[in-house]
């Protein structure tokens, strides 16, 4: 069981990182949140995980800044202890074709998206092993696996972290401590609601319209995938059941990369 466990979720104060904290706290985990917004926003994120009896905790590292991510993982050990789940779920997008990509943009979804795992799993590791107990969930996308145009530096960074999951579930392989990867479709967050509202505009249609034809270019289902769907195959992937699931890139996209 996952009762008592510390879990850190990175970007968790909004969309699939809060969902995924709350399926954890329901399992009886003290959460550690991390990511950007209001005191409002943060303090209702703190309640809604305590609401479930357990502790929360939270750090404004910026992800982008290797020594914000060492400050983040000493404030989890502090407030909560060392961490036993480890979700590495901030991310951010930018739209544009390669030649007119800024480089700045670039350099921040690499360094949001990719390097911060890197990072947060250097340090969270050597614990783990040291207890022989970890998990560690990385959230990918279906553009972990598959390409879309004018997302360059997202699908690189997304197929880079199914890569660095594999590498750390072989490193890992003969311990306790597991390392997969989730790749969502398209979720209605905050991230994907920018792209509606773009679409919506662009082609000159309603934000209702622009949402169905979104979904229905990539998702065969024509339904988004929810962050509690997601929070509860993390919950599996945390289970003892998954002790035997490593290095997997686990969809739940509504039929995406089955085309
Ligand atoms: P979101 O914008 O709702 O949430 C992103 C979270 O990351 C927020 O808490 C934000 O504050 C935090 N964050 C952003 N930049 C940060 C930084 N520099 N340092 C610390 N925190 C930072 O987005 P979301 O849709 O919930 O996305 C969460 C993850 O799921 C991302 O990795 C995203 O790529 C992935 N994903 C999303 C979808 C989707 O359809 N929404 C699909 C596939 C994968």
């Amino acid at each position: 069981s996952i009762n008592n466990k510390i879990a850190l979720v990175t970007g968790s104060t909004s969309g699939i990182g809060l969902g995924i904290a709350q399926r954890l706290a329901a399992q009886g985990c003290h959460i550690m949140l991390n990511g950007f917004g209001s005191d409002a926003q943060i303090a209702q994120a703190r309640s809604s995980i305590e609401a479930f009896g357990v502790k929360s905790g939270f750090h404004g590292a910026d992800l982008s800044k290797p020594a914000e991510i060492e400050a983040l993982m000493k404030a989890t050990e502090g407030q909560l202890g060392p961490v036993d789940i480890l979700v590495n779920n901030a991310g951010i997008q930018h739209v544009s074709p390669v030649e007119h990509f800024e480089v700045a943009k670039w350099d921040a979804v690499i360094a949001i998206n990719l390097t911060a795992a890197f990072h947060t799993t250097r340090l969270a590791l050597p614990s783990m092993k040291a207890r022989n107990w970890g998990r560690i969930v990385n959230i990918a996308s279906a553009h972990g696996l598959v390409a879309s145009a004018n997302k360059s530096a997202y699908v690189a960074a997304k197929h880079g972290i199914v890569g660095l999951t594999k590498v750390v579930a072989l490193e890992t392989a003969q311990t306790g401590v597991t390392c997969n990867a989730v790749c969502p479709g398209w979720v209605l967050t905050p991230l994907v609601q920018a792209q509606v509202d773009a679409r919506a505009q662009h082609e000159g249609v309603s934000v209702d319209q622009a949402k169905i034809n979104l979904l229905s270019e990539k998702q065969p289902s024509h339904e988004f995938v929810t962050p509690e769907q997601l929070g509860g195959l993390v919950v599996f992937l945390c289970s003892d059941d998954a002790a035997q699931v490593r290095g997997a890139a686990w969809n739940m996209d509504g039929g995406w990369v089955a085309q």
